[in-house]
């Protein structure tokens, strides 16, 4: 951080900066310029917030220059992460594809497009078990139930399953059948969630926050980093703006963003990040064009008749039509799906 005193800064209020500075534990660079006096604080304060300096006589302004977060950031860890889970690589030559539908809602669904989808390429399943539903009235998931029948969907073809443990309680249980665990959007910011994700070895994908700006979600990877699990998927899957033509407006600039600032591997869910399923596809074709690590797509065998996101949700077809164009893409960017 540095602390950008004003001109007229006396010596004692230029004094009380270094003092308090050295009074949490840090060192200070001070450069006298010809109108202003600039104090660095040397070391990575990431506990320094600039606004208490700010507060300060005779300080015009606090500005971090390293990131809040470390384990996370580019700048500790210059080489990508590649994230293995059971056998699929996140982060490296390929792009895997997730797709399924958004809950499992009986068996014989999620055997039909777990077939569908392993049959057009993809390399994991998706279907949440536990449901974040905006209302307490809406189908809420299948539980252990809706577990055991991803699991075995996926093993029948091959496949790995990715679902979303809803409660940090509920870690043990969901890792006993999933590859990976996907943390919603609604907890990325649920701090004790995240932090016991970290105690625990199963890779995460963690979903950006509806609000969450990129150095929170950042953040948040960081409490998982700390904790001591490396193997952390990020998954753009849009925020909330004030568009209403789409559920959530997709931030396709955040792929690239990402890569320069983190070393982990980013993946991007067009399917909440739309809400629309005409709009999938340009934005799949979009976030692998921007550099994605894979994708995340919701599948129904019977969209029409899905008891969660069926508007989002590809027909079979359609995903058929994405597999092959992101395949195409892939090659020209010398990767593969
Ligand atoms: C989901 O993947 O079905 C889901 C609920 O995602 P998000 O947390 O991004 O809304
Ligand atoms: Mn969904």
């Amino acid at each position: 951080m540095v602390i950008i005193m004003s001109p007229h800064a006396t010596c004692a209020e230029i004094e009380s900066v270094i003092d308090i500075i050295h009074r949490d534990g840090y060192q200070t660079h001070r450069s006298a310029g010809q109108s202003r006096t600039i104090i660095g604080v040397i070391g990575t304060s990431i506990d320094l917030d600039p606004r208490d300096f700010e507060l300060m006589n005779g300080v015009t302004e606090a500005v971090r220059v390293t990131e809040p977060y470390k384990l996370a950031g580019r700048t500790f860890k210059p080489e990508s992460t590649i994230v293995e889970a059971s056998g699929v690589a996140f982060g490296g030559n390929t792009i895997p594809i997730i797709a399924g539908p958004c809950s499992v809602e009986n068996r014989e669904q999620i055997i039909m497009v777990a077939g569908l989808v392993a049959e057009a390429g993809a390399k994991g399943l998706r279907g949440g078990a536990y449901k974040p539903r905006t209302s307490p009235y809406s189908f809420q998931g299948l539980g252990e139930k809706g577990l055991q029948l991803l699991r075995e969907a996926a093993d029948e073809f091959d496949l790995i399953a990715v679902t979303e443990v809803l409660e940090s309680g509920r870690i043990g249980l969901v890792s006993q059948y999933a590859d990976i665990l996907q943390l919603g959007a609604r907890n990325m910011h649920n701090f004790t969630f995240l932090r016991e994700l970290g105690e625990q070895q199963k890779p995460v994908l963690l979903k950006r926050g509806i609000s969450a700006t990129i150095e929170e979600w950042l953040q948040a990877a960081e409490y998982i980093l700390a904790g001591g699990n490396s193997k952390i998927i990020l998954c753009e899957r849009g925020i909330r703006t004030f568009e209403t033509y789409t559920r959530n407006t997709m931030d396709i600039s955040a792929i690239p963003v990402i890569h320069k600032l983190s070393h982990l591997p980013i993946i991007a869910d067009p399917s909440h990040g739309t809400g629309r399923r005409d709009k999938v596809l340009p934005m799949a074709r979009a976030s692998i064009a921007a550099g994605a690590d894979g994708l995340m797509v919701e599948v129904h065998s019977d969209p029409d008749n899905a008891r969660s996101d069926g508007a989002q949700s590809l027909r079979p077809e359609q995903f058929e039509i994405l597999m092959s164009e992101i395949r195409q893409m892939a090659a020209v960017l010398d990767r593969s799906i």
